[in-house]
C-alpha cells in the first residue's frame, strides 16, 4: 500500500505520530510537571489501534511512543504485540510504519523489558536524563536535595542505557539516544558531564532547549540555555564541525572532530523548525494536536470509543491536517506566549 501524505496549508506533510500512552509519571520534572493522575477517557487498545491506522493512512512512517512515562502504562505491551503484527502484513496500514520508537525516563527499563521491547519491533529508545551527578538528577526529577535518591536514579538510568544496549538497541545505528533538557541557572552546569557521559558511552546526545509548554512550570527565556551557546561551550571543549538538520528532523547535529560521535540541539526557541514540522500529537485521552503549543485539542473521542468510526475519524483528521496552519514558534517573539495551552506530560514531547 503506498500512501501520499495528507499536505497542510504550508505544504508540510504528515509524517510523524507521537502517542501518549498515560499522562502519569513516576517523576516530577518541575519542567514538565506532570499529573498524579490520569485524565478521564483513556483511549484503550482499540482506539489508540484506529488512530495509528489512520495516521499511516494519512502518511505517517514514525510513531513515538511517549508519555507521561510510557513504561508504566500497561496498554504499551498489548499495544506493541498488535503493531508487530500489523507492521508484517503488507495489507495492513501499520505496516507503512519504518519506526517505532519510545521515550522514556529509564527509571523502569529493566534488562528483561528492554529484550521484550526489541522482540516485539521497537526500532529506538530514548531515554531522558538531565544530570550526570545524584544532586542534580534530584534537582532535575522534581527531588531537590535528596541526594540518596538521585544517586538511586541515575544508577537506574545508568542501568537502563545498559540494558537497552544489551538489548540490541545500537547507539551507532542511532538506536538508542539520550535527551537532556538543560535550564539556565538549574543545570546548565550539567552540560559538559552530560555531553562526557554520552561520548564515553558512544550515544547521541540531544540537548534539548528548555520550552514554554503548559503553564505549570513557570518558564521565562531567561532560562533557557540558547542552542548556540551550548554548541559554543561543548565546541571549546571538544571541537565541533557541523552536520546539520535533517528534513523533518528536529535537531540540528554536529560532530565532534575527534571521532567522539556526534552531539544534536534542539532549538525549538532560539531556532524553530516550524517550517517543515511533520509531527501529530495524539494525547493519551484522545487529543489530537498539531503543534506544541496549540491551545486546545481536537476530542477525537467521539470518533473513537465506543467503537472506532473509521471513516469519521480519517475524515476529521485529514480535515484538521489539511487546515493546519499552526507554527507558533516561529511567531512566539509576536505572540508571546500562548495561553492557557496543554502541559507536556499530557502531549509527550
Ligand atoms: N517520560 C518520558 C521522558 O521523560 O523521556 C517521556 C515523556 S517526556 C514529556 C518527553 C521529553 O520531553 C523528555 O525528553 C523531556 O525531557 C522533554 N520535556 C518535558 N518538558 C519539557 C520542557 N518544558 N522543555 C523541553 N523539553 C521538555
Ligand atoms: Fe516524567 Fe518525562 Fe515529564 Fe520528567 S519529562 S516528569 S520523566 S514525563
Amino acid at each position: 500500500m503506498t500512501v501520499a501524505p495528507v499536505i497542510d496549508q504550508l505544504d508540510r506533510p504528515l509524517g510523524v505520530l507521537r502517542l501518549s500512552l498515560t499522562a502519569r509519571c513516576n517523576l516530577a520534572c518541575p519542567y514538565c510537571c506532570p499529573d498524579a493522575k490520569e485524565p478521564e477517557g483513556l483511549l484503550n487498545l482499540e482506539a489508540q489501534l484506529a488512530v495509528i491506522r489512520a495516521a499511516c493512512r494519512l502518511g505517517a512512517h514514525t510513531l513515538r511512543l511517549t508519555g507521561g512515562e510510557p513504561l508504566l502504562s500497561d496498554r504499551l505491551w498489548p499495544l506493541l504485540e498488535q503493531l508487530a503484527a500489523g507492521r508484517t502484513d503488507p495489507s495492513d496500514p501499520l505496516h507503512q510504519l519504518r519506526q517505532l520508537t519510545l521515550t522514556s525516563n529509564g527509571i523502569l527499563l529493566t534488562p528483561q523489558r528492554a529484550l521484550q521491547l526489541k522482540a516485539l519491533g521497537l526500532d529506538r529508545v530514548t531515554i531522558s536524563l538531565d544530570g550526570a551527578d545524584a544532586i542534580s538528577v534530584a534537582r532535575m526529577t522534581g527531588l531537590p536535595g535528596e541526594a540518596r535518591t538521585g544517586e538511586r536514579l541515575l544508577a537506574q538510568v545508568l542501568r537502563a542505557l545498559k540494558a537497552a544496549r544489551a538489548a540490541g538497541f545500537d547507539p551507532r545505528l542511532g538506536q538508542l539516544k539520550l535527551n537532556s533538557v538543560i535550564q539556565n541557572g538549574v543545570n546548565q552546569d550539567q552540560l559538559i558531564p552530560l555531553a562526557a557521559l554520552a561520548r564515553e558511552q558512544q550515544l547521541e546526545l540531544r540537548l534539548i532547549e528548555y520550552m514554554d509548554v503548559g503553564n505549570r512550570n513557570g518558564w521565562t527565556e531567561q532560562q533557557v540555555v540558547p542552542a548556540a551557546e551550548m554548541i559554543a561551550r561543548l565546541h571549546r571543549h571538544w571541537p565541533l564541525e557541523p552536520v546539520g538538520r535533517a528534513h523533518h528532523a528536529t535537531a540540528n547535529r554536529w560532530r565532534y572532530r575527534d571521532g567522539g560521535g556526534v552531539v544534536g540541539v534542539i532549538a525549538s526557541i532560539t531556532e524553530p523548525f516550524c517550517g517543515d514540522c511533520n509531527r501529530l500529537r495524539v494525547t493519551a485521552d484522545g487529543l489530537a494536536f498539531t503543534c506544541l503549543f496549540a491551545n486546545e485539542g481536537l476530542d477525537l473521542r467521539r470518533w473513537l470509543m465506543p467503537r472506532p468510526d473509521h471513516a469519521g475519524l480519517m475524515a476529521v483528521l485529514t480535515a484538521a491536517w489539511h487546515g493546519r496552519e499552526d507554527r507558533f514558534s516561529e511567531l512566539r517573539a509576536q505572540l508571546g506566549s500562548p495561553s492557557p495551552h496543554a502541559e507536556m506530560a499530557y502531549l509527550g514531547g
